[in-house]
């Protein structure tokens, strides 16, 4: 009597336990681990299924998909599209976990594709009642085209019905998942003109991936059928929507999650996080809780890098030859680099608690919980991080957004997040709101000024939400979004991983948007230090004599101010905020606003600054003196500069223009092109200028 040798492949994702299936059917021992990709070559054992029939067991490395990007996916790969291989499959055994049967299909449809004969081996199934999951096997083995065995090596059962499939494999159906010339018609099917003898789906992979191809020139098939780079991801990405689609729709019928049937720790901590009241409650308490501790600790940090950076300055000021190139370091360089080190603390702290949250599991329980909500305004459920650091700074906002996949959503939350009141505004309001309302109580309650901060805050967040759901109805970017429900398990964040995330974060901060704060500080500097030659050249003479017609004398001080305020309106930056003033007359601005205006483009904060300055009270940081300058201020008609209604139309201007070259650079390097950051600005600038035209209008 002949025996019989057939191959068997244990394929799956990792940690799904394909080595614990492997030690079942063998009986060789080998190391069970708990991380990904540990079994990073093939291994290979043996199992006597009969009398006649011996298996080569074969446990290959832990794979996603067969989209190749890891050596580990290769291996397999390489196995499944070589026919002459000695160890190719007669019969493909698909391992996956009943907890993440979503994600573990994904791997599952595409071997089919392949049309080898395949089973599914739905592993742990002793997870099923603690998590309340129950299965409808005859439907999945109906649309899945396949054997369905439920395992669990744990507890040991399961095994020997595999074995019987095995042995059976020849009644096993080849039929495919995926009818591949579905991902791209036109595409596939000249593919399938060049090549009539070879399945699709297989010339597929063979284009999108690095592998060997032993029964066709594989560089036959690219020369003629390669595309670009980007049109291959867009064609793959098409692949797995349609794939997860199909999943989908087959666990619909096919798997029921009832949650309160759920009984361990776990299930219970995800129904109160993620339960209607509880969890919002819940998730706002701990980013109250964030944003204190951001604010809070991150104030002595930036107190210290701004007065030593101020010290430096003053530093280099003194201890340089005086001269063009000692203010370029003095005044240009040196508070260029402070305003991109002073972000650092913010940056770090946020995302120390962002990969907190990550690492311990909470955050994709937030996710889950948000992304019904932020789904109808085209944004995902993972924009809620970015959106709510934006009170603290967009532009570790922006960059939070790296972990929305779709790039639409991704897109979509950078474009918005601006528009969230960040701290730089609070300076601006501050000031304007106690100009222009009256420090009032509303029955004696409710403080006026402070009502008007609540309204600004609401407009930034409405104004978020707002443009996000016009952006979602133009933006033609048609990738869609699969929503794959799956939790990993809570377990305590390691310090190692918080810290490499918090370290490459500040990194990627510096290096990237950091090039290009500074570079546009020192345009700024140049701009406002510097003016034609006539103007600046006797600043100081035309001051003395200007105060002396006036019968005024100067003491040291005033005088360093009404130099310094002479020279910025005569700076180049001091004729843009003149050239521009028919452009914000309307608006109810005049030059020196129109200064403030541009200079606080480096900055918003810069406004009050700027404002101070112009109105010569130089260092003294006495609020109260610029506001009872600004409240005196009179237009040549008389009227008063500051009235209510260039009040408004100010606070309406700062809340929804682009007023940061900050922001604007990590809009860059986050999207890289310079388009969507001009998009930006010209949008939110756009829309400022008009909300603040019609209010000013309406109120003057
Ligand atoms: P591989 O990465 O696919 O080779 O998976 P392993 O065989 O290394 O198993 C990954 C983890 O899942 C290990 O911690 C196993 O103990 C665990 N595991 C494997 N099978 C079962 C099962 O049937 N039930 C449960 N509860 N855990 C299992
Ligand atoms: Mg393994």
């Amino acid at each position: 009597m002949s025996i019989q040798n057939i191959n068997v492949a244990l394929i799956g994702n990792p940690n799904t336990g394909k080595t614990s299936v492997f030690n079942q059917l063998t009986g060789l021992k080998q190391q069970v681990g708990n991380y990904p990709g540990i079994t990073v070559e093939k291994k290979l054992g043996f199992c006597k299924l009969t009398n006649t029939i011996k298996a080569n067991i074969l446990d290959l490395p832990g794979t996603y998909s067969l989209n190749a990007s890891s050596i580990d996916e290769n291996v397999v790969i390489e196995l499944l599209l070589n026919k002459n291989d000695k160890l190719f499959p007669d019969v493909a055994v698909v391992i996956t976990d009943v907890e993440n049967l979503k994600r573990n299909l994904l791997l599952f449809t595409q071997i089919k594709d392949l049309e080898i004969p395949t089973i599914l081996v739905i592993n742990m199934a002793d997870r099923m009642k603690p998590k309340g999951i129950s299965l409808n096997i005859s439907h999945l083995e109906e649309q899945l085209k396949t054997k369905v065995v439920l395992v669990s090596t744990r507890k040991g059962y399961g095994i020997d019905e595999l074995k019987n499939q095995i042995v059976d494999y020849k009644s096993l159906s080849t039929e495919p998942c995926l009818n591949a010339s579905s991902i791209d018609e036109e595409y596939f099917d000249k593919l399938r003109k060049a090549f009539p003898n070879q399945l699709l789906y297989k010339l597929w992979l063979v284009i999108t991936q690095d592998v060997n191809f032993l029964n066709l020139e594989r560089n036959e098939i690219r020369n003629s059928f390669t595309k670009s780079h980007s049109d291959l991801k867009r064609l793959q990405q098409k692949e797995t929507i349609k794939r997860y689609q199909f999943i989908n729709d087959t666990l619909k019928v096919g798997q029921t999650i009832d949650t309160t049937n759920a009984t361990d720790l776990r299930s219970k901590l995800d129904k109160v996080l993620t339960h209607k009241i509880f969890g919002y409650a819940i998730f706002f308490g701990i980013l109250l809780l964030i944003f204190q501790s951001i604010f809070d600790w991150s104030s002595y940090p930036m107190d210290f890098i701004d007065t030593t950076f101020a010290d430096l300055a003053n530093f280099a000021k003194k201890h340089l030859p005086s001269g063009e190139f000692t203010n370029l370091i003095s005044e240009g360089i040196i508070p260029g680099i402070g305003g991109i080190v002073i972000f650092i603390p913010q940056i770090a702290f946020l995302f120390m608690f962002i990969s907190v949250l990550e690492e311990s599991g909470y955050m994709s329980r937030v996710v889950f919980l948000m992304d019904k909500i932020m789904r109808r305004y085209g944004l995902s459920g993972k924009s809620v991080v970015p959106l709510i650091s934006g009170t603290a700074c967009a532009i570790p906002a922006i960059m939070s957004a790296r972990n929305i996949e779709n790039w639409k959503e991704r897109l979509i939350t950078i474009l918005v997040t601006p528009f969230i009141t960040c701290s730089a505004r609070l300076p601006v309001y501050a000031i304007l709101i106690s100009l222009i309302i009256p420090n009032k109580r509303l029955f004696g309650l409710f403080s006026l000024q402070g009502g008007t901060l609540m309204i600004l805050y609401l407009l930034g967040f409405g104004m978020a939400i707002f443009s996000a759901f016009i952006l979602n109805k133009i933006l033609k970017v048609t990738t869609k979004s699969y929503f794959v429900v799956e939790m990993p398990n809570y377990k305590l964040p390691l310090f190692k991983n918080v810290a490499i995330n918090v370290i490459e974060k500040t990194k990627s901060f510096v290096f990237g948007a950091g090039k290009i704060i500074l570079a546009i500080s020192i345009i700024l500097w140049f701009l406002g230090s510097h003016g034609p030659e006539k103007d600046f050249k006797n600043a100081e003479k035309t001051v003395i004599e200007n105060a002396k017609s006036e019968g005024k004398t100067l003491g040291k001080n005033q005088l360093e101010n009404e130099v310094s305020t002479y020279k910025l309106e005569n700076s180049y930056i001091g004729k843009i905020g003149k050239s521009i003033e028919p452009v914000i007359r309307p608006l109810g601005y005049d030059w020196k606003i129109g200064i403030a205006v541009v200079t606080s483009f480096a900055a918003r904060e810069v406004f009050v600054g700027t404002l101070a300055t112009i109105y010569s009270v130089g260092n003294n940081n006495d609020d109260s003196t610029i506001k009872n300058k600004m409240q005196a201020d009179v237009h040549a008609d008389g009227t008063k500069i500051f009235n209510f209604a260039t009040g408004v139309s100010l606070l309406l201007f700062y809340a929804f223009a682009m007023q940061c070259a900050s922001t604007l650079a990590i809009t860059k390097k986050e999207t890289n092109s310079w388009k969507w950051p001009l998009i930006q600005l010209s949008f939110m600038s756009g829309f400022a200028y008009i909300t603040a035209l019609i209010a000013y209008q309406l109120l003057k």
